[in-house]
């Protein structure tokens, strides 16, 4: 039973590319997951800020209604002034009168502080509302760029299956279930050049009869790691 270098180094090549075109392929949806989560996250910031903006604006037509019903009941006093009975009377309703105009003239103040926040928050919602758009475009493009992606990579994907199914065939008959359980456990990592005097895979040095077996195209799985051995091309005998 023997086996070309060449014929493993052909096998090795199109299992690695295909691991790579796979984790390509699984990356594109975890680019758009981030993407979506990005946009929930903005999202919330927008709703927290209006939501802010909105008990402000709440709060604020409360004073209103404190400053106008204190308006209203100054203007009633007021008219009382003319028809008082007594002169203390009179003094009450003066002083009355002076205590809520004193006191509108404090929450006056309050509900123009009041105004000047909420158009400084309004301001938040509008930037927020602007980074939300940008999240989306964002998001938009990361879609787009995966989708085609996608269909390029599931070409290659299908191409390079095929490829593999052929050279698998040309593997020896004794081969096949040694080789087919390696790959199945590991991977790409179920093959390995010849590092020096070394296992690829695991760095572990091999012997003389293993490096002659090699020489003569004779499978030879690691004794270490258990991966197949191939020789790079460079010091290919055979080749
Ligand atoms: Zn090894």
């Amino acid at each position: 039973m023997s086996v070309s270098a060449a014929a493993l180094r052909e096998l090795h090549r199109i299992l690695r590319q295909l691991s790579d075109l796979r984790s390509r392929l699984e990356r594109g949806p975890r680019q758009v997951r981030l993407g979506e989560d990005n946009v929930k996250r903005l999202e919330a910031i927008v709703a927290e800020a209006k939501d802010t903006v909105q008990k402000a604006k709440m709060s604020a037509d409360d004073k209103e209604l404190q400053l106008r019903e204190r308006e209203n009941r100054i203007a009633d006093v007021k008219t009382k002034l003319n028809s008082c009975s007594s002169n203390r009377e009179y003094q009450a309703f003066v002083e009355q009168i002076a205590a809520d105009e004193q006191a509108n003239s404090v929450l006056s103040d309050e509900i123009l502080e009041m105004f000047e926040k909420i158009s400084e928050l309004q301001e938040v919602v509008t930037s927020s509302q602007g980074d939300l758009e940008k999240g989306k475009t964002e998001l938009g493009a990361i879609r787009g760029r995966v989708d085609d992606e996608r269909a390029s990579l599931e070409g290659d994907v299908a191409r390079l299956s095929n490829e593999l199914q052929e050279a698998e065939a040309q593997l020896p008959g004794d081969l096949k279930l040694d080789y087919q359980r390696i790959v199945k456990a590991r991977g790409e990592d179920g093959l390995a050049p010849l590092d020096g005097e070394c296992c690829g895979g695991c760095y572990t040095k091999i012997t003389m009869q293993t490096f002659d077996e090699l020489r003569l195209s004779k499978p030879v799985f690691c004794k270490s790691c258990g991966c197949l051995l191939y020789l790079p091309e460079d010091r290919d005998v055979t080749a």
